[in-house]
C-alpha cells in the first residue's frame, strides 16, 4: 500500500550495529518526517479505534515514541510498560531470555480498570521475546488484548510463531 511505501522508505538499514553482523533498523528518519510520522500515528490511531481499544500500551523505549501520539489521536490513555525499576509502586513483572542473559519488564499493577481493552504498539518484533512479556504483563494487569500492531516484523525470525499461544486470538498486525 501507499503508507507501507512511505514507511518503508523512511526506514534506514544500519549494518553491523548494534554489533556485528546486525542488520539494524532505524526508525529516525521515519520520526523526523513529518509525513511519514503523521500517517503512522494516524494509521495507529485508526486500528486502536477500529479494535475498540480503551487503551494504547507503549513498550520502553521505542513503542512509547508510536503509541503515545497513537492514543492521543485517537482519543485514549497511554499506559507505559517499562524496563525493570522504572515504575513507583506495585508492579507486575516478567522476564524473558535474551541472546546474552535476560530482561525484565513492568507494569503497574492499578494501570488498567475492570473492563479495559488494550492495543500494545512496539516498533519491531523480531524474536517476540518482548511482546510476549508484555501481553503477559497486560492479562496479568486483568485487562483484555483487543490487538497487537508493530511497524515491522522481520520476517525471517518465528517471532510471529512465538507470539501465537500469548495473543488469545487477538490480531498482530504489521504496518
Ligand atoms: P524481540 O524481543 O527479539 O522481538 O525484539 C524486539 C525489541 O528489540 C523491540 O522492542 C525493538 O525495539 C528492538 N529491536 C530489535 N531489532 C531491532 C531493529 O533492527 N531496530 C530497532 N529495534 C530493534
Amino acid at each position: 500500500t501507499a503508507l507501507t511505501e512511505l514507511l518503508n522508505s523512511r526506514i534506514k538499514d544500519v549494518p553491523d550495529y548494534p554489533k556485528p553482523g546486525v542488520l539494524f533498523k532505524d526508525i529516525a528518519p521515519l520520526l523526523a518526517d513529518a509525513e511519514a510520522f503523521g500517517a503512522l500515528t494516524r494509521a495507529l490511531a485508526d486500528r486502536a479505534a477500529a479494535l475498540g481499544a480503551t487503551k494504547v500500551v507503549g513498550l520502553e523505549a521505542r513503542g512509547f515514541v508510536l503509541a503515545a501520539p497513537a492514543a492521543f489521536a485517537a482519543g485514549l490513555g497511554f499506559v507505559p510498560i517499562r524496563k525493570k525499576g522504572k515504575l513507583p509502586g506495585a508492579v507486575f513483572a516478567r522476564s524473558y531470555d535474551l541472546e546474552y542473559g535476560s530482561a525484565t519488564l513492568e507494569v503497574q499493577c492499578d494501570a488498567f480498570a475492570p473492563g479495559e481493552k488494550v492495543l500494545v504498539v512496539d516498533d519491531v518484533l523480531a524474536t517476540g521475546g518482548t511482546i510476549a512479556a508484555s501481553l503477559d504483563l497486560v492479562q496479568e494487569a486483568g485487562a483484555e488484548l483487543v490487538g497487537v500492531v508493530v511497524l515491522m516484523e522481520l520476517g525471517f525470525l518465528p517471532g510471529r510463531e512465538r507470539l501465537v499461544p500469548h495473543l488469545g486470538g487477538a490480531p498482530l498486525e504489521t504496518l
